[in-house]
């Protein structure tokens, strides 16, 4: 999969799962983040939502429910990004490969 990275600045506002403030959004796909579309936290690889004001909100149990049925893609690529995500926070330095690391920005 070849992906384009953009990035967007976003209302600051805190994760509903963890409570870290994001301010930005990255998508992997040249996307802008647009009210009612999905992002996974960077903190806790959470599944949430954007708003109206694009301030995140939970995304509820039904709602996932409802998207593994009706749009099991999607919801393929939001696991695949929750798993990029933890994987970025749980490798330690030193088992880094040698490619270099996305940018670390405050998302
Ligand atoms: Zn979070």
């Amino acid at each position: 999969m070849k992906l384009k990275q953009r990035d967007t600045r976003i209302p600051k506002s805190p994760c509903p799962y963890c409570g870290k403030m994001l301010d930005g959004a990255t998508s992997y796909e040249g996307h802008k983040p647009s009210p009612g579309c999905f992002s996974v936290c960077i903190y806790c690889a959470s599944i949430v939502q954007f708003d109206k004001k694009l301030r995140l909100i939970k995304v509820s149990d039904q709602k996932l429910k409802h998207l593994d049925t009706e749009e099991p893609r999607f919801m393929d690529k939001m696991r695949f990004y929750q798993r990029l995500v933890r994987d970025l926070d749980r490798r330690p330095p030193w088992e880094k490969q040698s490619e270099k690391p996305p940018e670390k920005t405050d998302v």
